[in-house]
This record gives C-alpha cells, structure tokens and sequence, in this order.
C-alpha cells in the first residue's frame, strides 16, 4: 500500500531523513519509535506529502507522491492523519467537525454524513456528543473525535503521530483502546508513539528510527526482547 524507497529529506543544512526504506501492507499495523528528534514526524508527513521528499521515492498505491505533477488532494483523501494536538475546528461542533470533509469533498448530503458520523461517534463511544463543541470535551474525547474525523473519509491508511502524547494519563487508555479496535478491524496503520505497552501488543511490526535512518525492524516480541542494535538497545533502556 505504501513503499518508500532511498527517501531522504533536509531542512536547509539539516538532513533529518538519510535514506529510509520500507513498505507497508494492507492491513499492517507498524509502530514508528525512537529517540525525539530522529525524523519519526517528519518521516510520517512525507507520506500523505505534508512535507516534501528531498529525494527518493514514496509511492502510495501505484502513485509516486513524490512526483511534482502528483494531484495530492486525491491521494490525500484515502489517507487519515490524527496529530498529537488533535486539530478540531473551534467553531464547529463534533459532528460538524465530522461530516464537514464528507459532505465538501466527498459530495456526501448532510443526512448521509450525519448517519455516517453518529456511526463513528458510537465506535469511539461519544454519541452523545455529538452537538458538544470541541472546548468542552476532555482531550481523550477530543481525540477519539479526532479518529472519527479522519475515518469518516473512509481512508484506506491511517496515520497517528503521539496520538497520546499531549493527553492527562487517566485519558490515554481510552484512545489507545479506540486505536486497538481499529488496528483489529483490519486498518492499516502507521503510528508515531512512546506507548511501547500498545506497540508491542498491537503492532505487526516496529520501525526505530534514530538520528534519520531505519535503524531496526522488526516484529515487535523480537524488537522488544532481543533489539539488534546497540542504539535501539540504549532506547529501550532508558524507556522501559
Ligand atoms: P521526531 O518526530 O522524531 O521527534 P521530527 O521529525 O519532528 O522528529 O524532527 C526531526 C528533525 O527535523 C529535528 O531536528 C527537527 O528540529 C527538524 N525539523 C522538523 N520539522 C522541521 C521544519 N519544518 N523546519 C526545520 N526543521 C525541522
Ligand atoms: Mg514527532
């Protein structure tokens, strides 16, 4: 579904991403970790072209996003992303905040995408949310929205960075376990975390990232348990 061959990217002098190559099935749930600062945000917005490839190849389906004439708005559309700091509308309720892609890009009537918000509303369990405006939810609401939001396009990848990283502990669970339900639902998914409980529990396979390069991957029991490189190991002891 994804392949990502040599893709390098810099900001001015700084190359951030040396050459990272990898792919990921339908289906695939892959766990991006490493140290902060090792390219993994910047890795995950080459895919949907939030940031543009330096080099190197990213093909989503059978399309090199990379190539200038690319009309990414199509491509963007079967790609969902959820942010760590959610990105609600302010001004719109939550199911506003749901149906307002559908209905504008997807051509969808504000009852068709109503009826498909209140769906996604009762997955993630805040139906009775649904007229609430975003300032008056929890953060752990406000990202299980978030998720509604992005799935409500019917995207064939979804992209998570720290979906849990800016929420009080008490909410984290229950993102993470909105998260799961979908990762066994068959979604494929590519998440940015520091939940290393959840990557090992419900990824098919891990990514560490140190300093711009695909330093390791693996199934996460292997890379949990018997890391290869002495720079994945020292990761692992500091957060485990
Ligand atoms: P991570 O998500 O692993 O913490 P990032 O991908 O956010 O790492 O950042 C990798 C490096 O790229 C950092 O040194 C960061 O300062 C730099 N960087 C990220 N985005 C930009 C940007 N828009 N402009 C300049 N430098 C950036
Ligand atoms: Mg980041």
């Amino acid at each position: 579904m994804i392949n990502v061959n040599q893709l390098k990217k810099s900001f001015g002098k700084n190359e951030v991403l040396k050459g990272i190559s990898t792919s990921i099935d339908k289906g695939d749930v892959v766990a991006i970790i490493g140290p902060s600062g090792s390219g993994k945000s910047t890795f995950l917005r080459c895919l949907n072209k939030l940031e543009t490839a330096s080099s190197g190849e990213v093909n989503v389906g059978d399309i090199d996003i990379t190539n200038p004439k690319v009309q990414i708005s199509k491509v963007r559309q079967q790609i969902g992303m959820v942010f760590q700091h959610f990105h609600l509308f302010p001004h719109m309720t939550v199911l506003e905040n749901i149906t307002y892609a559908p209905i504008k890009v997807k051509g969808l009537s504000k009852g068709e995408a109503a009826k498909k918000a209140e769906e996604l509303l009762t997955k993630v369990g805040l139906l009775e949310k649904k007229d609430a405006y975003p300032n008056r939810l929890s953060g752990g609401q406000k990202q299980r929205v978030a998720i509604a939001r992005a799935l409500a396009m019917e995207p064939e990848i979804m992209l998570f960075d720290e979906p849990t990283s800016a929420l009080d502990p008490e909410m984290v669970k229950e993102v993470l376990e909105v998260m799961k339900d979908l990762a066994e639902s068959g979604m494929t998914m590519a998440i940015v975390t520091h939940e290393m409980g959840f990557a090992r529990e419900v990824a098919d396979r891990v990514l560490f990232l140190d300093n711009g390069l695909l330093v390791e991957e693996a199934e996460p029991k292997q890379f949990f348990t018997n890391p290869q490189s002495a720079r994945a190991k020292e990761f692992l002891e500091k957060v485990l």
